[in-house]
């Protein structure tokens, strides 16, 4: 059984996002890069089913620059067998990037899609739910756990107040939430032997997708800036600020 794992390159989460001087969007300059968090737990969940020989072979696939070579070398490093960029300089939204992903994996016939439940950058949350629906698949989103057997996968989803556990018919749709793994760090041997994993590079006409979106970003801003908190001497002192300056209580 083949997997496809959707992973993307995205501003690294520790990194204090700038926003650019006209509102354009987030400035990348000299901006340190990363695979999306939820998509490293992907990967570590695919690398994880092929361990326990449910999964034969994993394909890793980025939309976006020539760069994002770098975060398939490192899903590669993870354990990923093989990958393919589809470049593109234009912005990805999440509907042509499911288009893409459909074009894969009806291509390679991969029976279990992974993505993370969302991209740190733009918090769409919206490419697997899209991805399942041109494929006419069933979708798990926001997986905790995931079990594939007998032409199943079983996820359990967490939903507000509780677990919710589907059964979906193969091939499958999986969204990763936080919780369903601590993905491994890789290894410097196996850094170096993803150097020589095989890595294909397309393009979104390969598949017949147009990157032009019907979407528009129109304005990015950062959030406002917190005013600094002050030091009271008692409680006393605490309970007047709070009852006269600020109101609340
Ligand atoms: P989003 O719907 O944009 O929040 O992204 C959800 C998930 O879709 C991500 O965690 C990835 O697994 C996948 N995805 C979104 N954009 C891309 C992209 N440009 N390349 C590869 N995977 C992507």
């Amino acid at each position: 059984m083949k997997a496809l794992v959707a992973v993307k390159r995205v501003i690294d989460y520790n990194v204090k996002v700038r926003v650019k001087a006209d509102n354009s969007g987030v400035d990348l300059t000299n901006t340190k890069m990363s695979i999306n968090p939820f998509c490293e737990i992907a990967v570590e969940e695919a690398v994880r089913l092929k361990e326990a020989g449910i999964v034969d072979e994993i394909i890793v696939a980025s939309i976006g620059p020539k760069e994002s070579q770098e975060q398939i070398r490192g899903a590669l490093a993870l354990g990923a067998d093989r990958g393919i960029l589809v470049q593109t300089d234009e912005k990805a939204y999440p509907l042509q990037v499911a288009k893409i992903l459909k074009g894969i994996a009806d291509q390679e016939g991969t029976e279990v899609v992974l993505l993370g439940k969302q991209a740190i950058d733009e918090d769409n949350n919206q490419t697997g739910q899209m991805l399942a629906a041109l494929m006419g698949a069933g979708q798990g989103t926001f997986a905790s756990e995931v079990k594939v057997a007998d032409g199943k996968a079983t996820v359990t989803r967490e939903i507000d107040g509780g677990l919710q556990t589907v059964a979906l018919d193969l091939p499958a749709i999986i969204t990763t939430d936080l919780r369903l793994n601590e993905p491994r760090y890789a290894k410097l041997p196996n850094i170096m032997k993803a150097k020589k994993k095989p890595l294909d590079e397309k393009t979104p006409a390969d598949y017949g997708v147009e990157m032009a979106s019907k979407l528009e970003t129109i304005k990015v801003v950062p959030p406002a800036e917190r005013q600094a908190g002050i030091t009271v001497a008692s409680v006393d002192e605490l309970i007047d600020k709070l009852r006269n300056e600020a109101k609340v209580i």
